[in-house]
């Protein structure tokens, strides 16, 4: 299974040509419009600790871009959650899950319930995803 960046969709073969979907931010918030002012607050910390970015919604979920995808983004019922990538395995209560795409990357998944998980600890992460070569 190969899965396009861009789009997230997965499919059978390898760069398989396609034309890649995309979603509207507001396809995300349906029926979670309580999570909206969350998913703004990250943005907001993101841009003033971490650097500037794109926002680019795709069908599975909502990219940070600056030359790459350094921040996935999924809202939940009750939370967003995110990922980001690190070139090693951060071991941390926070982190529910860690996924390795390649040999120096190491993808991390958390999730964010209220505005003081957005802390120091979390800067640093994002920072280093933020300016990994892709
Ligand atoms: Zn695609």
């Amino acid at each position: 299974m190969w899965k396009c960046d861009k789009c997230c969709r997965s499919f059978a073969k390898n760069n398989q040509s396609h034309s890649c979907r995309t979603s509207t931010l507001d396809e995300h918030f349906q029926n979670k419009e309580d999570q909206r002012d969350l998913f703004n607050s990250y943005i907001d910390f993101v841009r003033e600790n971490v650097g500037d970015f794109k926002i680019e919604a795709v069908s599975c979920c909502i990219h940070l871009v600056n030359t790459f995808t350094f921040s996935a983004v999924w809202i939940l019922k009750d939370k967003i959650r995110i990922d980001f990538a690190s070139p090693e395995k951060l071991s941390n209560t926070r982190i529910f899950k860690t996924e390795q795409p390649s040999a120096n990357r190491y993808v991390h998944y958390l999730d964010i319930e209220t505005k003081d998980n957005l802390n120091e600890e979390l800067i640093n992460w994002l920072k280093q995803a933020y300016y990994l070569k892709s």
